[in-house]
């Protein structure tokens, strides 16, 4: 399954984020270390999106393994960002393999990314899509799980809900729709990140005034600690909190 990783915090340049920690997240894309069955290796694409200073986002994806990827090295090593959010694809079977299918997804201060899979892909969530503008359907970023779950949280942030009851409430739903489903999920807004552990492993770091959620922690840091599953972690550089997603 695809690893991500959200950064907020003093600003830091790509190249340090990306590729060189022990286990960065170049490193996983080809030496993963908790598929969970889902995949051996992350070769299907990449994104990486960052904030340049108080701008949107700007996003470079390929539909392409990271690691022979030549045009990112040195983008990554021109560029520092104080909030990124970036991942590595291993597309579920019968999930296309397109540029517009690796995160991150994008809409104005938004950034969207979706480890996991949605179980019983496409009938289990037809009543789900179904009640989303025509529009949205017309305009879905690919032809994919993580394009739809894009759209249904997009559509709650579009009406101004709270990030983090609008990233609860979509996890609910298709969890509800499609059980079994992994939805491991991240959202920034460039100064606050929405994290889900629901199937596969996140682990959080925090530091002073720096925050990082990632799907492997890529060093060994003693601040990393793993999100439980069922989690949902809501974090600024100096505050990060956690609760559950499902009441008991
Ligand atoms: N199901 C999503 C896709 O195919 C995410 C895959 C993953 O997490 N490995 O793009």
């Amino acid at each position: 399954m695809c690893r991500h990783l959200a950064y907020l915090g003093p600003p830091v340049n790509l190249r340090a984020l990306l590729y060189d920690p022990p286990h960065s997240l170049v490193r996983q894309s080809w030496q993963p270390r908790d598929m969970r069955g889902g995949g051996t290796v992350n070769a299907d694409g990449f994104g990486v999106g960052w904030y340049p200073g108080e701008s949107d986002p700007v996003c470079y994806r390929r539909a392409r393994p990271i690691w022979g990827d030549r045009t990112l090295p040195t983008l990554a090593e021109v560029t520092t960002a104080g909030a990124v959010l970036a991942a590595v694809r291993s597309a579920t079977v019968g999930m296309a393999v397109q540029e517009c299918a690796a995160a991150p997804f994008a809409e104005g201060r938004w950034l969207f990314s979706h480890n996991g899979l949605v179980r019983g892909w496409p009938d289990s969530v037809v009543s789900l899509a179904a009640a989303l503008p025509t529009r949205d359907l017309l305009t879905l970023d690919a032809p994919t799980d993580s394009a739809l779950l894009w759209a249904l949280l997009r559509h709650r942030l579009r009406a101004g809900a709270d990030p983090a009851e609008a990233v609860a409430a979509t996890v609910v739903e298709v969890a509800q729709a499609a059980p079994g489903s992994r939805l491991n999920l991240l959202v920034t807004d460039g100064r606050t990140v929405v994290g889900t552990a629901v199937g596969h492993a996140l682990s959080v770091r925090a530091t002073p005034g720096a925050v990082m959620l990632a799907s492997e922690p890529c060093d060994d840091d003693p601040a990393w600690r793993p999100v439980p599953d069922g989690q949902l972690v809501v974090a600024t550089p100096t505050v990060t909190r956690a609760r559950a997603l499902w009441r008991a």
